[in-house]
C-alpha cells in the first residue's frame, strides 16, 4: 500500500529564514498535497526556524550557529522534530533523504553543505552564488561524478536553463543575461560616490537581502552571474553577454547559430523560478502573478556602462583570469560590501577595493580550488588582503 505521505515530494530548505527560503516555503505552504518538508536549516534565528519547522512538520531543524542550539531544541520540545546545530548539522540536513534540496544559505558558509547535498546525489535547486563563483569547477565536477542534478534558482540562469532546451548545446552562439541596472542606473559618477547604504538597499524591481541588493547596485551581481553561467552551462566568457533591462521582465536570452533567440520572461518574482525547480521536470500550476505585456507596453534595453560600474569589468577579468581569481573577487567583494554597509567606505570604493585586491592577489597565481578546504583557504587570502587594504579606502571616505 502506498501511503499518502510517500506521494508527496520531500523538500529540504537550507537557508529557510532568508528571502529565497521564504519564497520556497510560501510555494510549499500553498500546496500541501504536493510537498512535504524533510529538513530546514537557518543561520541564527532559532525561534523563527522552530516556528517554521513546526508549521511544516519538518523531520529535522538545523541552526548553523551552534549558540542557537539550546533555544532551538527548547522551542521544538515535544514536537518530535530533531534539532541539530553547526557544521555537522548542516551537512546532515543537506544529505538527509529529500527529492529537492533548496540551497539558499548565502555566502561561503553555503559551500560545504551544498557540496554534501551533491555528494548525496540530491537534486539541488541552487540559490547560493558562492558555490559557483568560489568553487565552480569543483562544484560542477562533484555534481557530474555523483550524478546529482543542479537546477539554477537565480532568475537569469533559470531562464537560460529553460531556453537551452530549445536546441542542442553545440548550436548555442551566445547567452545574454539581463541586469536591471539597479537603483543608480542613471546616476552620474559624482553622485555615485555619495550614495548611502539605505539607497542601495532600495532595489527598483526585486526584493532581496542586503548583500545582493548592494551587488545589484554596483553590477557586481551581474559579474558574479557571468561566472556562474560559465560553470553552469560550460560557456566561455566570449559567449556570455550582459544587457541592462530596467523592467526585469526578460531574464535571459539564448541565441542559437541559426539566428533564433529564445528568451525567458516573467514578472520579477523569485517564486516563479523556484516553482520551476520544485516542480522539475514537471511544471506545476500555482496562483503565479501573470505578466501583462500590453499593460507594460515597452521593454527597454541598453549596454552596461563599464566606466560608471567597473565591478562588472572586474568580474569578467576574474572569469578570464581563472584559477583562484573568481574566489578572490568574491571574498574581496564580501569585505567591501560589508564595509560599505557599515559606512566605512564609499559606494564607488567597493569596486576600488575589489580591484586593488585582485591586482595584488592575481600575480601570486592562486590555484583553482579543488576541494572545499582549498576554496575556503583562497577565500581567506582574498579576505585578508581586502582587510589589509581597507583602511586606505576608509581613510579616504571619512
Ligand atoms: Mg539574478
Amino acid at each position: 500500500m502506498v501511503s499518502e505521505k510517500s506521494q508527496r515530494k520531500a523538500v529540504t530548505v537550507l537557508g529557510a529564514t532568508g528571502s529565497v527560503g521564504a519564497s520556497a516555503l510560501d510555494l510549499i505552504r500553498r500546496d500541501p498535497e504536493r510537498y512535504e518538508i524533510a529538513a530546514l536549516a537557518a543561520r541564527q534565528d532559532a525561534k523563527r526556524l522552530a516556528t517554521l519547522a513546526r508549521e511544516h512538520r519538518a523531520r529535522l531543524a538545523v541552526i548553523a550557529d551552534p549558540e542557537g542550539y539550546r533555544e532551538l531544541s527548547e522551542a521544538l520540545e515535544g514536537s518530535g522534530i530533531r534539532a541539530a546545530a553547526g557544521r555537522d548539522g548542516l551537512i546532515e540536513a543537506a544529505s538527509a533523504p529529500a527529492e529537492v534540496v533548496v540551497a539558499a544559505i548565502s555566502g561561503a558558509a553555503g559551500l560545504e553543505p551544498t557540496i554534501a547535498a551533491l555528494q548525496a546525489k540530491r537534486c539541488v535547486a541552487l540559490a547560493n552564488k558562492e558555490c559557483l563563483v568560489s568553487a565552480g569547477r569543483l562544484f560542477m565536477s562533484t555534481a557530474q561524478s555523483s550524478g546529482a542534478t543542479v537546477l539554477p534558482v537565480d532568475s537569469e540562469h533559470n531562464a537560460v536553463f529553460q531556453a537551452l532546451t530549445a536546441g542542442p548545446r553545440e548550436a548555442v552562439k551566445r547567452v545574454t543575461l539581463t541586469a536591471s541596472g539597479g537603483p543608480f542606473r542613471a546616476h552620474g559618477a559624482e553622485r555615485l560616490a555619495r550614495v548611502a547604504p539605505e539607497e542601495a538597499l532600495r532595489h527598483p524591481t526585486w526584493s532581496m537581502g542586503a548583500k545582493i541588493s548592494v551587488d545589484s547596485a554596483t553590477l557586481m551581481n551581474k559579474g558574479l552571474e557571468l561566472i556562474e553561467a560559465h560553470h553552469l552551462f560550460g560557456l566561455s566568457s566570449d559567449r556570455l553577454d550582459v544587457l541592462v533591462h530596467p523592467q526585469s521582465v526578460v531574464h535571459a536570452l539564448v541565441e542559437f547559430r541559426d539566428g533564433a533567440i529564445i528568451a525567458g520572461l516573467s514578472v520579477p518574482d523569485m517564486r516563479i523560478p523556484i516553482a520551476y525547480c520544485l516542480g522539475w521536470p514537471d511544471r506545476t500550476a500555482w496562483d503565479a502573478p501573470r505578466l501583462d505585456l500590453a499593460k507594460l507596453g515597452t521593454l527597454n534595453f541598453e549596454l552596461p556602462d563599464m566606466a560608471r560600474f567597473p565591478a562588472l569589468k572586474l568580474a569578467r577579468a576574474a572569469l578570464e583570469a581563472g584559477a583562484g581569481a573568481p574566489t578572490v573577487l568574491n571574498a574581496a567583494n564580501e569585505v567591501a560590501v560589508e564595509a560599505f554597509l557599515a559606512k566605512r567606505i564609499a559606494f564607488t570604493d567597493i569596486a576600488g577595493l575589489v580591484g586593488a585586491v585582485l591586482e595584488r592577489a592575481v600575480p601570486e597565481g592562486l590555484k583553482e580550488p579543488s576541494s572545499v578546504a582549498e576554496a575556503i583557504a583562497v577565500d581567506h587570502v582574498g579576505r585578508s588582503i581586502a582587510r589589509t587594504l581597507l583602511p586606505q579606502f576608509a581613510a579616504k571616505a571619512s
